[in-house]
């Protein structure tokens, strides 16, 4: 991360850090663990979400319920300046926890494996320190608590109840998620951090028959194979070397006997880019290939191809990715802030920064490594990369972020705000 000229002052980090500490961490810790003990699935966020009202309100927080399903936002209003909101998303996944935490889920088959519940407390732990301290700093503060992240559907929800006509436009949209990594640390990256994804289901239809008589079949099975190939193709020879893709056949089912030829395979794909425009690309080569081997093979019907499911990429505006790394590395110190470059993973977040006009505002998009340390060092592997690998990963039934990454977190966003109230003239000022 390059340094800037939009350093802040010294004395903005030390009050991040004061405003901080004087949050009630205690609460935030409770919260967490009932949070994680009690996961509700995309969508069903409703006890989640009332405890975020009601933390919310308590610090006399203006506070809508019920904006794009179970979504919370909140209202800090504290004089003229920017606009600054922060989100974190609050759904569970259905994976039956194995962590051993004396605060397990206790609800079946259901887990906080992506760590939305420690979003969830930090969230509101950084609206607390950020209420109690308000004669510190002047603008407007969105919290906002949103709903299925995980199916890729809660942030267009929110934005499409209405979430920038009801509220206050932002300037600026904050984020940070957990992940696999020592704690302690905070991994910023500029530009693309997180990739563009889309799920893809394709039925490839044949000609069922016996398997003595492949001459009376179009046998879908090899055609399919034939695709899974050629897909291999597109990142190895169609996109640029320096770019990220990935093609992945996830799914590949036909077929129910070893005498019969089958009338139908199914294949499912994951094709993850760093861009819109790459993702675009891909997409398009997918299509070429499916429909084009299919002819190949004298099929007269389909392929079926439909793309079940998307999530666009989130790039992080330079500025703003610079001038947090700038608060944090004043507030943790230069060694714990760290650039991993963008990951292939993907997030809904950006869908909240998309206006009707097609301008996005801008956002930046944080890491909070959370691996305890003594799981961290403990790992095998001599390099970092190596021991990523083989810790425990958000999704994963033993993910276990420490604890302590709470009160980091509930740190790094309060300086992250501060900083960005900091930064300038508001778009309401401004007039742009
Ligand atoms: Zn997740
Ligand atoms: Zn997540």
């Amino acid at each position: 991360m390059r340094s800037t000229s939009e350093n802040p002052p010294m004395d903005l980090a030390r009050t991040a850090l004061e405003l901080a500490a004087a949050h009630d961490s205690a609460a935030t810790h409770h919260l967490y663990r009932e949070l994680h003990a009690r996961p509700e699935l995309s969508g069903a966020e409703h006890r989640t979400a009332a405890r975020v009202r009601t933390a919310l309100r308590a610090e006399g927080i203006d506070c809508t319920e019920g904006v794009g399903g179970t979504g919370i936002v909140g209202v800090l209003a504290n004089g003229p300046g920017r606009t600054v909101l922060v989100r974190a998303d609050m759904d569970a996944l259905p994976v039956t926890e194995d962590s051993g935490l004396p605060y397990a889920s206790t609800v079946d088959g259901v887990m906080h494996a992506c760590g939305h519940d420690a979003h969830t407390a930090m969230l509101v732990g950084t609206a607390q320190a950020l209420a109690r301290g308000r004669r510190h700093w002047s603008g407007t503060v969105l919290f906002v608590a949103q709903p299925a992240e995980e199916t890729g559907e809660g942030a267009s929800a929110m934005r499409d109840d209405g979430l920038h006509q009801r509220f206050p436009l932002p300037d600026v949209l904050l984020a940070q998620h957990v992940s696999a990594g020592p704690i302690g640390l905070v991994a910023h990256v500029e530009g693309p951090v997180l990739a563009a994804s889309a799920s893809i289901d394709i039925v490839v239809h044949g000609r069922g028959g016996h398997g003595s008589r492949p001459d009376t079949t179009t046998d879908p099975i090899v055609i399919g194979a034939a695709i899974v190939g050629r897909l291999q193709s597109i990142v190895a020879r169609e996109i640029a070397p320096r770019e990220t893709a990935v093609v992945t056949v996830g799914r590949f089912h036909a077929g129910s006997a070893n005498n019969i030829i089958p009338a139908t395979a199914e294949l499912g794909l994951t094709v993850r880019s760093t861009s819109h425009e790459r993702q675009t690309q891909i997409l398009a080569a997918v299509q070429r290939i499916v429909r084009a081997e299919c002819e190949a093979a004298g099929v007269t019907t389909g392929p079926d191809l439909r793309i079940v499911k998307s999530m666009p990429a989130t790039v992080n505006d330079a500025r703003v990715a610079r001038n947090v790394a700038a608060v944090h590395t004043r507030m943790f110190g230069g060694n714990r802030i760290v650039d991993p470059g963008p990951a292939m993973g993907s997030e809904d977040f950006s869908e909240l920064a998309r206006l009707p006009d097609g301008q996005t505002l801008p956002y930046h998009y944080w890491f909070l490594p959370s691996t305890p340390l003594a799981v961290w060092n403990a790992a095998p592997g001599q390099s970092p990369m190596e021991r990523f690998g083989n810790v425990p990963s958000a999704h994963s039934p033993d993910f276990a972020p420490d604890p302590s990454v709470l009160d980091h977190g509930v740190a790094a966003m309060t300086g992250a705000v501060l900083a960005e109230l900091a930064s300038g003239v508001s778009r309401a000022a401004s007039g742009s």
